[in-house]
């Protein structure tokens, strides 16, 4: 029997209601995850390892201005870009992070650089700026992470007062991005990446690059990147718990996952899992959640609402 794997990423949970979201961007918004599925599927078909394929798909995600990580990113009350990502290995546990980053033109490739290259587990502001001019990543000017969209929504949030935490089913939709992954050596990789909420305060750091909040893996259990409000998240190490249902309560992946979004998480959101045997699960409490998925299980699609 063939090796199972399996693939799913994720654009954030919140989104706008059907009757909102227009015709046109609704199909660019399908077109981005299906062409970002089919990269990432193809590295896992070719024998890649999950950890190559979830960061192909991040980075897709995050050249993607449609979507809150990289290009696209949200506004912080100061009218900058902090950006957050993390990426997580189940097979040893490696993970590395970095946090409050403004011009990296993609905070997952640098996450993973902290994670095999500089003996930290997370990196935030300054110091992984540094590390990231010392890796010779590139970096861009604050006009490529601009998007109208994002600039237009800052100024509702400031004029509203308020941080855009809108996952409640206000207008705005989110956009983090994330990717988990089983590849054929049986290995789980998990990644997420995010400018976070708008009108956020400078210097606040959410769930995404924060092990066991909003990025998890572990070979033993299952992947897990998580969207929605960041402190809800880091309040109940949302993305750890799917695991430890597995590991001590002895819970499937879907009952698991269903159980952290339904009954555990005190907010907004969703998340995106897999586990070994190629079982994928996507609950969420919002509106809907950007998504796509495939597995040797033969399941496989893009979906934005409850009904697809
Ligand atoms: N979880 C992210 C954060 O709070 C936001 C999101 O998923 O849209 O930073």
């Amino acid at each position: 029997m063939k090796a199972p794997m399996a693939l799913a990423l994720h654009g954030g949970a919140g989104v706008l209601t059907r009757a909102k979201l227009n015709a046109g961007a609704e199909r660019e918004h399908r077109a981005a995850l299906r062409t970002a599925l089919d990269h990432g599927w193809g590295i896992l078909r070719a024998g890649g390892s999950a950890l190559d394929a979830i960061e192909a798909v991040t980075c897709d995600l995050e050249d993607c201005p449609l979507f809150n990580a990289g290009r696209g990113a949200v506004y912080t009350l100061a009218g900058t870009h902090e950006m957050d990502a993390a990426v997580m290995c189940g097979r040893d546990s490696r993970v590395g992070a970095v946090a409050g980053v403004t011009a990296v033109r993609n905070p997952i490739s640098l996450a993973r650089a902290v994670m095999e290259r500089s003996g930290a587990v997370l990196l935030a502001g300054r110091g992984a700026e540094a590390f990231a001019s010392e890796c010779g990543f590139s970096t861009e000017p604050p006009a490529y992470f601009h998007t109208d969209a994002r600039r237009e929504q800052l100024e509702r949030a400031r004029r509203a007062g308020r941080t855009a935490v809108d996952h409640d089913g206000m207008e705005e939709k989110y956009g983090t991005v994330g990717a988990v992954a089983l590849d054929a050596s049986g290995n789980l990789a998990a990644a997420t990446s995010t400018g976070g909420i708008t009108n956020k305060r400078p210097g606040r750091v959410g769930d995404s690059p924060v092990p066991g909040a909003g990025t998890y893996a572990d070979n033993n259990t299952c992947a897990v990147s998580c969207t929605g409000e960041g402190e809800a998240f880091l309040r109940c190490c949302a993305a750890h718990e799917v695991a430890a249902r597995m590991r001590h309560g002895g819970a499937v992946l879907t009952a698991a996952a269903e159980a952290v979004i339904h009954t555990v998480l005190p907010g907004k959101g969703g998340l995106i899992a897999v586990d070994r045997s190629g079982a994928v699960a996507l609950p969420f409490n919002t509106e809907g959640m950007f998504r796509a998925w495939r597995s040797t299980k033969e399941t496989e699609g893009v979906a934005i609402f409850r009904d697809a």
